[in-house]
């Protein structure tokens, strides 16, 4: 490589100076990663990997896609201004083509820079049509950083206040392998989380606004409940008026392989009134959005405007990056290479005893393990042996696997090996 040896430390200190003791990094020694390329990524030491985590699933087709480079250059050579105060059209025509994918009628699209900002929009939007500040959200789960968004966090490592503007309840259901009902079938476990939301409503008199929730979670450690739950859901929220989030910000664009939303595997009874994205449209760019029915996302009677927002460089790119993913049908790559993927770690896994669980659908594939700390352990030798992968999980106890969604199958299996490796080394660490 043509890095210098020593940047990341010196990096790491300065960084520890000045940036906030919160803000998380990756790796006992962090890297600054400095270009990129397809399905790989190079640092400042000159190291390359295979990108096994795209930034937190913000690479939804590869590194460096041309035609995506090619729309910001475009639109960097002309202007850079931002306001929704004035027309866009690449905001007009990728808003129209997310209306059209988003499977809800009569949609409003809402482009924002974040999927935290794409979540807040979400509550604002529910809690006004219903005028409530209740709403429901997932045991576990993880919507983003505003001060609306960690109150309905349920995950008390990313929740940093227990004050907030909104009144949340939590539902069961999200994590089909743990809490009181893990034992039960999938038919039974859904019922008695249906009761359980039956109940919460009940108490509650009609008044909760919206119930929010990741159709897979993400930073909660790529966990899925049994097919169905949320079509189930859906039919008692209907009843008692509330209204349905599906928080797409890591399951959505085809990324779960069988569908282009995390909610469709629940159903056709699942679609949500709401639906939030982020991270992966952008390919790396600060986009997010919402998507609703005129009826909710018109219920707001008062001037809004994002100064960011859907800016023309963001939506340049967002736009070819989504071309992209249609046109070569990478869902439909994620579903036969995330398959292989996923087959080739469950056969790593069957003789190893570290391992609770490999689960997954299409590149969104958790491998769960005793504990944190083996997590750690093998993410930094899968790192040492140019493979990075993400962590999840309430006990950080997930390696989370999600690459890019161009994933070749040679570089599947090039990863699974250094996954097989890494892996082999933790079990015999931890069983000496
Ligand atoms: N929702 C989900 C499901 C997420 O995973 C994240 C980010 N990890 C967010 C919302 C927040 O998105 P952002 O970091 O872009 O604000």
């Amino acid at each position: 490589g043509n890095g210098r040896v020593g940047v990341h430390a010196e990096l790491t200190r300065r960084h520890r100076a000045v940036l906030p003791d919160w803000q998380a990094l990756m790796y006992q020694q962090p890297i600054e990663i400095t270009h990129g390329e397809g399905r790989r990524v190079w640092d400042a030491e000159g190291r390359c990997y295979l990108d096994f985590f795209g930034g937190i699933l913000t690479t939804m087709t590869a590194h460096a896609l041309p035609e995506v480079t090619e729309a910001i250059r475009e639109q960097a050579g002309k202007i850079l201004h931002s306001s929704t105060l004035y027309l866009n059209h690449h905001a007009v025509e990728l808003a129209e083509r997310i209306a059209t994918l988003s499977g809800i009628e009569d949609a409003r699209v809402f482009l924002t820079t974040s999927g935290t900002e794409a979540n807040d929009t979400a509550l604002l939007l529910a809690t006004t049509f219903r005028r409530s500040n209740q709403v429901l959200a997932m045991r576990n789960a993880y919507h983003g950083r505003s001060f609306s968004a960690v109150g309905i966090t349920g995950n008390a490592s990313w929740a940093p206040t227990s004050l907030s503007p909104l009144q949340t309840l939590y539902v069961h259901g999200g994590v089909r392998t743990r809490g009181p009902f893990a034992e039960l079938s999938d038919e039974e476990f859904i019922a008695r989380c249906v009761e359980d939301l039956e109940d919460l409503l009940a108490q509650r008199r009609g008044g909760v606004a919206a119930l929010i929730a990741e159709p897979i979670q993400g930073v909660g450690g790529f966990t899925s409940p049994p097919d169905g739950l949320y079509a189930a859901f859906k039919e008692v929220l209907d009843r008692h008026g509330v209204l349905w989030i599906s928080d797409e910000v890591q399951t959505g664009w085809g990324r779960t392989g069988d569908h282009f939303w995390g909610w469709q595997a629940h159903g056709a009874n699942g679609a949500p009134d709401i639906l939030t994205f982020a991270k992966g449209i952008g390919n790396g760019l600060s986009m997010g959005g919402v998507v609703a029915r005129a009826e909710i996302m018109n219920c707001l009677d008062a001037n809004s405007i994002s100064t960011f927002g859907g800016s023309p460089i963001t939506t340049a790119g967002a736009l070819a990056n989504l071309n992209h993913l249609l046109e070569r049908d990478l869902q439909g790559n994620a579903r036969r290479v995330g398959g292989l993927l996923l087959s080739r770690l469950q056969a790593v896994a069957a003789g190893l005893s570290c391992v609770r669980e490999v689960r997954g659908r299409g590149l969104m594939i958790g491998v769960e393990l005793a504990d944190g700390s083996l997590a750690s352990a093998v993410t930094e030798a899968a790192r040492e042996n140019g493979l990075l992968v993400g962590k999840g999980g309430r006990q950080g106890s997930v390696l989370r696997i999600a690459p890019p969604l161009s994933l070749t199958v040679a570089e599947a299996e090039e990863g699974a090996d250094i996954l097989d490796t890494a892996l082999r080394q933790a079990e015999k660490q931890a069983t000496r």
